[in-house]
């Protein structure tokens, strides 16, 4: 069906456009491009209903064939021109867009609870913990959504005792996120999640006084860094 409708348009369109003077205006140049794509169906499709609309058409003056003729040639080399300049156009929009693209993924970290105060600060010592904190505390409302700071793949979900609930993240440069003492968890081992993603919900299981989220950021999958210095070095600040 979209076949035949470009071909009646080719038809109409070569005896409007032959009719007009050859010199190429701004006001033409859609024109050009329909004439382009129709000519581009002829050739493709060569349907029996667009051949007898040309025989019409070419039967009705010779002269007006022979002028067609050349105004085609004309229309054609200019289409293909305009083709070669757009095609260069959207290339250089896809360059423009795969870098914006970069940018964003580059800085794509984001905080992982919203309407929260830091209660313990990654290193901090005291009776809690057997050792130093290994992480930093995000204390707000039972029930809150927990997002993945970063675009990663969930690799495990489960309870680990003190820290109770729990699900890693592992970012795509290899570096895990840790987020405990969930009261619900949102994701699934082997999930694919982007940064803003919710993982789970805000809770207080495990070696938990109250209801916080204890983050932790593993690169490498190794000794923990201190969660605050890494979000503020990647434009979060928490
Ligand atoms: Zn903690």
């Amino acid at each position: 069906m979209l076949g035949l409708a470009a071909l009646t348009v080719s038809a109409t369109g070569a005896i409007t456009v032959g009719q007009v003077d050859s010199a190429a205006s701004d006001t033409a140049a859609p024109a050009f491009t329909l004439q382009a794509n129709a000519l581009t169906g002829v050739s493709a499709v060569s349907s029996t209903s667009s051949r007898e609309q040309r025989t019409q058409t070419i039967s009705r003056d010779s002269r007006r064939d022979a002028l067609q003729d050349a105004s085609t040639q004309e229309l054609k080399e200019a289409a293909e021109a305009q083709v070669a300049e757009r095609n260069g156009e959207l290339a250089k929009l896809a360059e423009t867009a795969t870098k914006h693209a970069n940018k964003v993924a580059q800085n794509l970290w984001h905080l992982p609870v919203v309407g929260y105060r830091l209660t313990a600060r990654f290193g901090a010592g005291g009776g809690l913990w057997s050792h130093n904190h290994t992480g930093l505390d995000f204390a707000g409302p039972l029930g809150s959504t927990v997002m993945s700071v970063t675009n990663g793949t969930v690799t495990s979900v489960g309870y680990e005792g003190a820290y109770g609930n729990q699900v890693i993240v592992t970012s795509d440069d290899g570096t895990e996120f840790w987020y405990c003492h969930l009261n619900a968890f949102s994701v699934q081992v082997g999930d694919k999640v982007a940064a803003g993603d919710k993982v789970g919900e805000l809770g207080s299981t495990g070696n938990s006084t109250g209801p916080h989220m204890h983050l932790e950021v593993r690169p490498g999958a190794g000794d923990p860094v201190d969660p605050y210095e890494a979000l503020r070095a990647n434009g979060v600040q928490p």
